[in-house]
C-alpha cells in the first residue's frame, strides 16, 4: 500500500495538502503540521504534488492486516 509521508519538522501547516485529498485524509494538527490518516489515504499522491514545501512523499508502506 502506498501512503503519504509528512515531514512534520519542515511542514510549514499551509493547509495545502488537506484541500487537496480527495479522501480528506489529512488534519493540519494543532495548526502545526499536516497529519495522514492512512486508514482514509490511497497514496494518489496529490498532496506530494501540490505541497509548496515539498515535505510529503508517498512511499510504499506495510500495512498491518
Ligand atoms: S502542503 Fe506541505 S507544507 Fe502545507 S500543510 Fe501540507 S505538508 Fe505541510
Ligand atoms: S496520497 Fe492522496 S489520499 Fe493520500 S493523503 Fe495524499 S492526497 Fe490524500
Amino acid at each position: 500500500m502506498k501512503k503519504a509521508i509528512v515531514n512534520t519538522a519542515e511542514c510549514v501547516a499551509c493547509g495545502v495538502c488537506a484541500k487537496t485529498c480527495p479522501r480528506q485524509a489529512i488534519t493540519i494538527f494543532h495548526g502545526i503540521y499536516a497529519h495522514v490518516n492512512e486508514d482514509l489515504c490511497i497514496g494518489c499522491k496529490k498532496c506530494e504534488k501540490e505541497c509548496p514545501a515539498s515535505v510529503i512523499q508517498v512511499v510504499e508502506k506495510e500495512v498491518a492486516s
